[in-house]
């Protein structure tokens, strides 16, 4: 049987960014994707001249996902969405209104009242200087109440904390993750990128073959067990089964999505993935991405204000997703934990957001691509686990040399950050177990 010292379950961002820096600390490292295209939720989809990710996908320029892939060499291109536009809001009878966007813009606004303005200007102006470690045990929505009165001064904040999030029912996220999201996104904010997320994938495929690794696309992993030679903590003797046979592995990190995935892989052997799947509160949204020939007219970005939707022109702010003169145009419908919407509905409101900015626009469209619950995060910060600190992983209790990786994983980040962050953090502590697994006599802590 194959062996190698790190086998890496799962070719998205995580996968792909584990595999990296275990390969060049010396590992022999192998990586398994059940799909045939890597690159999991950041592929892109190329039709008719346009390039949709997989739903609207903006990377955070002071995010962990950027140092990662700043540290393994990428090199990024792309667009600043807010750049020189006006923001507006939906309002519950379909009216848009400008948004503040700047201070200017915020005394200017007819929207808000004196009061609002004199709130919200204190919140957005003061965020930087939070402090947001002392907050994980505080819900968003309690610290936003506690600090906003005016009602449509704290509809507009929790809008906003819903985009940098993509969580709409803030009492459910923890203020240490959402505060950090929003400084982010205030301060050094987003980029949409040139050629897609498919530029992340790219890169990070180069980075690994260079490295080494050995890349097996199309294999399914179907199981990952302690070999029955193995003692218990004994260093690394993993047996991974797939679709294309059985390999042998002293480490393994598993990257195949979320919790409910590496339990079924790994479940047997490190009951506590069955324990954290059940505690999971999956991120959803639904998504309509629509390529038309023209430039979108008016409103590039609008929040619902008090309602889970958004819209955000994606191409021509990013090269290479658009055909010249064209555009490509996200809405999105958030969902509160334990929602149940049924689809046609999801898809009713997000066609509704596109009427009432650009009436016509379906007669128009030259693709239209809908995402229906398409998860965003595995999990999410809550303050009644610790918040971002009480992130399982990247260790698993129980399972010397397992490891997990994801955006429900670790104590940083949100989305692709916590994804690429948790990766580089297993294959650190993976390449570590499986150096120590070699050498004579070793025995991996338990
Ligand atoms: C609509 C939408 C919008 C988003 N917007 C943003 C955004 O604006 N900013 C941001 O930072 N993040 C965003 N995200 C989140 C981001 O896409 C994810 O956090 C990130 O891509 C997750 O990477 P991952 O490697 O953890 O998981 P995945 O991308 O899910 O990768 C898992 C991989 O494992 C493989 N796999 C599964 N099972 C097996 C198996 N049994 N054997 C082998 N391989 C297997 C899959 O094929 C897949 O390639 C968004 C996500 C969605 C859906």
């Amino acid at each position: 049987m194959e062996h190698d010292d790190v086998v890496v379950v799962g070719g998205g961002i995580a996968g792909l960014v584990a595999a990296t820096p275990a390969a060049r600390a010396g590992a022999t490292v192998r990586l398994l994707d059940a799909r045939r295209a890597p690159g999991g939720r950041a592929r892109s989809h190329g039709e008719r001249g346009f390039l949709f990710n997989e739903g609207p996908h903006a990377l955070y320029r002071g995010g962990e996902a950027q140092a990662v892939f700043d540290r393994l060499g990428l090199d990024l291109s792309g667009g600043d969405p807010n750049k020189g536009v006006v923001a507006h809001g939906l309002l519950a009878d379909d009216r848009l209104v400008p948004l503040p966007g700047a201070p200017v813009a915020l005394l200017r606004s007819r929207w808000l009242g004196v009061r609002a303005k004199v709130a919200i200007g204190r919140l957005l102006g003061g965020i930087t200087r939070v402090d947001p470690a002392p907050l994980a045990g505080v819900s968003m929505a309690s610290w936003l109440d506690d600090r906003i009165t005016d009602r449509d001064a704290r509809v507009l904040a929790g809008t906003i904390s819903r985009v940098a999030t993509y969580v709409c029912d803030a009492e459910s996220v923890s203020a240490d993750a959402a505060v950090t999201q929003l400084q982010r996104a205030l301060g050094t904010g987003v980029r949409y990128l040139d050629g897609g997320w498919a530029s992340i994938v790219d890169g990070l495929l180069d980075a690994a073959r260079a490295a080494g690794v050995n890349i097996e696309l199309g294999t399914s992993v179907e199981a990952v067990a302690t070999s029955p030679t193995s003692a218990p903590g004994d260093a690394g003797r993993w047996t991974v089964s797939t679709s294309a046979g059985p390999r042998s592995a002293s480490t393994v990190v598993l990257a195949a999505g979320g919790p409910a995935l590496a339990a079924s892989i790994a479940g047997d052997a490190a009951p506590v993935l069955h324990q954290w799947s059940e505690a999971a509160v999956p991120i959803t949204v639904s998504h309509l991405d629509v390529g038309l020939p023209g430039r979108w007219p008016a409103a590039p970005v609008v929040f619902g204000l008090g309602r889970p939707l958004y819209l955000s022109v994606h191409g021509p702010v990013a090269a290479g997703l658009a055909p010249a003169g064209g555009s490509l145009v996200s809405v999105m419908r958030n969902h509160r934990a334990g929602e149940t919407t049924d689809h046609a509905d999801d898809r009713a409101e997000l066609d509704g957001l596109l009427d009432t900015v650009r009436p016509g626009w379906r007669d128009d469209a030259s693709v239209i691509r809908f995402g229906a619950r398409r998860v965003v995060a595995h999990d999410r910060p809550m303050p009644s686990r610790g918040g971002l600190a009480g992130r399982p992983g990247p260790e698993v209790p129980g399972a010397p040399g397992l490891y997990v990786a994801g955006d429900w994983v670790g104590p940083r980040g949100l989305l692709a950050d916590a994804a690429a962050s948790s990766g580089e953090a297993a294959a650190a502590r993976a390449a570590d177990a499986a150096a120590a697994a070699a050498r004579p006599g070793a025995r991996m802590a338990p």
